[in-house]
């Protein structure tokens, strides 16, 4: 199984750093990235950096009691956060949290994304609830997912922003991404006159496709090889690598399915 060491891991988080900045996802020093090194340690951002110029250096490590034990930059105080992700969830292997403005508007507007509007939102999400406001720089934030983060991967934050988790970083990432999408997409509808979930029927079809890729809850815990102390595979990684060009096959096969059910309603 391919496993990277912390240099790799400290690129992957300058990388997806960039990534959110140049997409709009943060402003200013907002948002916080972290990867789990191993059951005590997690590398993160450090607070007042903008994620779009961050260097490898720059990095912290941070123990699961919330204690830095590393970096010359002091920690954000939203990793509290992330630790209690990491706490809860034991398949989980990085967090992503930012702003990004269509996702965050439902946020401000006091909505969750939770029906069924496109199939790769069903498949890939499932939904995404609504967490209420909780005061920044403190654990109340995390706190605040606590009913859904058992069968959930991406929470809205009232009045905050998003807070997404993967077995990677990339996976993590990618789950902003489908999440800000839709979110765009729903808004477009809703500018158009209403959005219109996908039948009821075909809902459970999207949901056994899910389960088949390795999506649905329970999952199984990370593992980490003795000696090296990074994670091994798991259940959500596999996913996240899974095989695209048959889900994007089942997605348009569904999509398909969804338009003639229009047709004829
Ligand atoms: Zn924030």
């Amino acid at each position: 199984m391919f496993e990277k060491n912390q240099t790799e891991l400290r690129a992957d988080i300058c990388e997806v750093g960039r990534r959110i900045w140049q997409r709009g996802y943060v402003a200013y020093n907002d948002g916080n990235l972290s990867i789990r090194l191993d059951q005590e340690r997690v590398l993160a951002t450090p607070t007042g950096v903008s994620k779009g110029f961050l260097k490898p250096d720059m990095l912290v490590i941070v123990d699961m009691a919330g204690k830095q034990i590393d970096g010359h930059l002091k920690m954000s105080s939203e990793i509290l956060m992330h630790l209690e992700m990491y706490r809860e969830r034991c398949d989980v292997g990085a967090v992503v949290h930012t702003h990004p403005p269509y996702a965050t508007g439902f946020a401000v507007y006091g909505q969750g994304l939770e029906a069924p509007t496109l199939p790769e939102f069903v498949v890939a999400l499932g939904g995404v609830p609504l967490a209420p406001y909780g005061k920044p720089s403190t654990p109340e934030l995390g706190e605040t997912v606590r009913p859904w983060i058992q069968d959930h991967d991406v929470f809205l934050l009232q009045n905050h922003g998003a807070l997404s988790l993967g077995g990677d970083i990339y996976q993590a990432y990618y789950r902003t991404e489908t999440l800000e999408h839709s979110a765009l997409i729903t808004f477009i509808a809703r500018c158009l006159g209403r959005d219109t979930p996908i039948s009821a029927d075909e809902v459970p079809y999207l949901e056994q496709m899910r389960e088949n890729l390795g999506l649905g809850f329970p999952r199984e815990c990370l593992t980490f090889q003795p000696g090296s102390r990074q994670p091994a595979a798991t259940g959500a990684g596999r996913a996240a690598n899974g095989d695209d060009a048959a889900l994007e096959a089942l997605v348009a096969k569904i999509a398909e399915r969804v338009v003639r059910q229009m047709r004829r309603s």
